[in-house]
């Protein structure tokens, strides 16, 4: 089985953070930029919702109550703007119609700006001001939808986006990978065991012994509710003890079985920043693949 993906990741982006001055106010960041040259890896299409509601820039800006994103699709919560004038139905209609767009361009995931009522997915509160429960209501969808979702703050952060996207690829590969037999089930996880072993202990032992105690073969619809479980894993972050243990782990089966020698890779006990980390992460991925070895941390090669 192949671990590569073999075209380029689409990515829906919140137009705010690919530049476009779309904001209530006007404003907007070109967050692409901290992925420098990266940023070519990969196809964007930048939407935003409120200005596709018909809401224009600038404007009042708005903020839900009555509860959180959910609630609004549920007809619970409303979306109001700051002159107190009832915007639900333009923003629903607007958050469907981004919604097509996402899904006519053929998006792998979507890099969201934290804080907006709109798009919003953790956080909706921006300077300490609350804009309504999180989720907001187009972050709400795209986590029903089962996107894979990142906040755009991370791209700013080189450890935080090494785990971005070793998990995407991951995830993208998971998703769009054939499975038709017990064979194919067992050929994936020998791929994926570890990453899901770093991201939470108890979940990939307990999936690891059902594949091993496995005597018929799976239907197609108990494959397919595995592979959701197991994107539903790759869709959560970790944090940066975990991937400085696994990290070392690695490193040292491949110094050990594998003769793999990178210096400026540190003890696992050792300070340094996180940007020297993903360094050092990048450095056992390059290697690992040079060797045709499955760097189990960052399994799926990515060459674009
Ligand atoms: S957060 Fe979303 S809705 Fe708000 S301006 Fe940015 S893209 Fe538009």
């Amino acid at each position: 089985m192949d671990y590569k993906i073999d075209r380029k990741i689409i990515f829906g982006i919140s137009a705010c953070m690919f530049g476009a001055k779309v904001r209530y106010n006007g404003k907007g960041w070109d967050m692409l930029g901290e992925l420098k040259r990266e940023k070519n890896s990969f196809i964007w299409a930048p939407i935003c919702p409120e200005v596709m509601s018909g809401l224009c820039v600038p404007r009042n800006p708005i903020s839900l109550s009555g509860g959180n994103g959910s609630d609004f699709w549920k007809g619970e919560s409303k979306i109001k703007d700051r002159m107190g004038i009832n915007r639900s139905q333009m923003v629903k209609d607007g958050c469907e119609e981004a919604l097509s767009i996402l899904q006519r361009s053929n998006v792998d995931a979507y890099i969201f700006m934290e804080g907006s009522p709109t798009c919003g997915v953790y956080r909706t509160s921006l300077k300490g001001k609350r804009l309504g429960n999180p989720p907001g209501v187009f972050g709400a969808r795209l986590i029903d939808d089962g996107y894979f979702l990142i906040p755009a703050q991370d791209l700013a952060s080189p450890i935080k986006w090494w785990d971005w996207r070793r998990r995407l690829t991951a995830f993208v590969w998971l998703k769009n990978l054939e499975i038709s037999s017990n064979k194919d089930i067992y050929e994936m996880w020998h791929i994926l065991k570890f990453l899901c072993q770093e991201l939470d202990e108890t979940f990939a032992r307990d999936i690891g012994n059902k594949f091993a105690s496995l005597k018929d073969e799976l239907t197609s619809e108990e494959i397919e509710n595995i592979r959701i479980e197991i994107l539903n894993l790759l869709r959560k972050p970790t944090n940066v003890a975990s991937i400085s243990h696994w990290l070392w782990k690695n490193y040292s089966f491949l110094k050990k079985h594998c003769d793999v020698d990178i210096p400026e890779v540190q003890n696992e006990g050792e300070l340094r920043s996180g940007t020297h980390m993903a360094l050092e992460l990048l450095k056992v991925e390059i290697q690992s693949r040079k060797n045709h070895l499955l760097f189990g941390s960052s399994p799926i090669i990515y060459n674009f």
